[in-house]
């Protein structure tokens, strides 16, 4: 069967973010770096003119050669700027003429594109594969240990996987199926969870500071990690305590840092369930509201400190979404920023 001209197109826009991510070596900055592409860093690297505004009517926009710019609304999370940014990087790339973007640009693969106009079709498709190309999806499945069979089937854990890639649930569901990670009735299913009670579960009682705000569950798998969220999000850290021999994590100097621990428990590992194994250690905490930008955690044995314990260090860049003007990305770039 001869392929659609809507297919085409995608194909076309997919092609041009893989370009784009081999001439700026994307894949090896972000798998050796913070694990998710910065949309708003490669904007800057092309020397394209990018910033923020309170945009009402339009979630970005696209100004065409010779102008060249790029516009994206600060009314809307970080998630949805990075992939609205990717759209109209695509437009900019693929030398588009100008464009508006008044809607949500995370469209699936089997979004109908009948009377769609073929530019927009391939400036989703660039910033899908942009922002989610199938190496990412490798990169943090690898990382964490996940089966494709056994975990990726299982809301939480695409919740927490999209959270690493700095995109929103859905477009990591939508990302899935293009690669043909998942199946087409698996999505559907991930698809129906409702992410607020992912979050709830896993934040217990206590909930992040809004409803956009995210839960984190980070584990020794994330150790080095560099998390890109929002400054009222929740963490939630679960290490193995080796107990038995007297370690323990020393959860003051989160409190030392700012944070507000609201619960600390302990449970014995029971995986497999012996005596005198590991003990899981599982704090929720809070961000402190002032900022920070590094979490160390040892484990000790309190009666004999060493530099060489078993640490736990987190990057942590909680700004939530770009506020206006310039990027954060360019304002360091600019020196603006230490
Ligand atoms: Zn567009």
């Amino acid at each position: 069967m001869a392929r659609s001209s809507a297919d085409a197109t995608r194909l076309e826009g997919a092609a041009a973010a893989k370009a784009l991510h081999t001439e700026l070596d994307v894949r090896r900055r972000v798998t050796e770096g913070a694990g998710l592409v910065d949309v708003f860093e490669t904007i800057g690297d092309l020397g394209i003119p990018l910033m923020f505004k309170p945009l009402t009517s339009a979630l970005g926009l696209c100004l065409p050669a010779p102008l060249r710019g790029i516009l994206i609304t600060t009314r809307r999370g970080l998630h949805i700027q990075r992939f609205t940014a990717a759209h109209e990087l695509g437009h900019a790339v693929m030398e588009h003429r100008g464009s508006i973007d008044l809607e949500i640009l995370e469209r699936g693969p089997l979004a109908p594109s009948k009377g769609r106009d073929l530019q927009e079709v391939a400036a989703d498709a660039f910033a899908a594969e942009f922002v989610l190309p199938r190496w990412l999806y490798r990169h943090h499945i690898r990382n964490q240990g996940w089966s494709v069979a056994n975990d990726l089937v299982n809301p939480a854990t695409v919740y927490q996987l999209s959270l690493r890639m700095g995109a929103s649930y859905n477009a990591t569901c939508w990302g899935l199926l293009s690669h043909q990670i998942l199946s087409r009735g698996e999505v559907d299913a991930l698809r129906k969870a409702q992410v607020a009670k992912l979050k709830t579960a896993l934040g217990d009682e206590f909930k992040p500071g809004s409803s956009w705000s995210d839960v984190w569950r980070l584990t020794e798998k994330d150790n080095g990690a560099q998390l890109l969220g929002n400054p009222d999000d929740l963490i939630r850290i679960e290490l193995k305590e080796a107990a038995s021999a007297g370690y323990q994590w020393q959860i003051e100097s989160l409190v030392g840092a700012g944070f507000e621990v609201l619960s600390d428990s302990s449970a014995v590992s029971r995986d497999p369930l012996h005596y005198g194994g590991p003990i899981l250690r599982t704090v929720i905490a809070r961000p402190p509201v002032s900022g920070v930008d590094e979490l160390v955690l040892r484990e000790r044995q309190p009666w004999s400190p060493t530099i060489e314990d078993p640490s736990f260090t987190l990057g942590l860049a909680l700004n939530g979404p770009e506020a206006g003007g310039l990027s954060l990305a360019e304002r360091r770039r600019r020196g603006a920023l230490t």
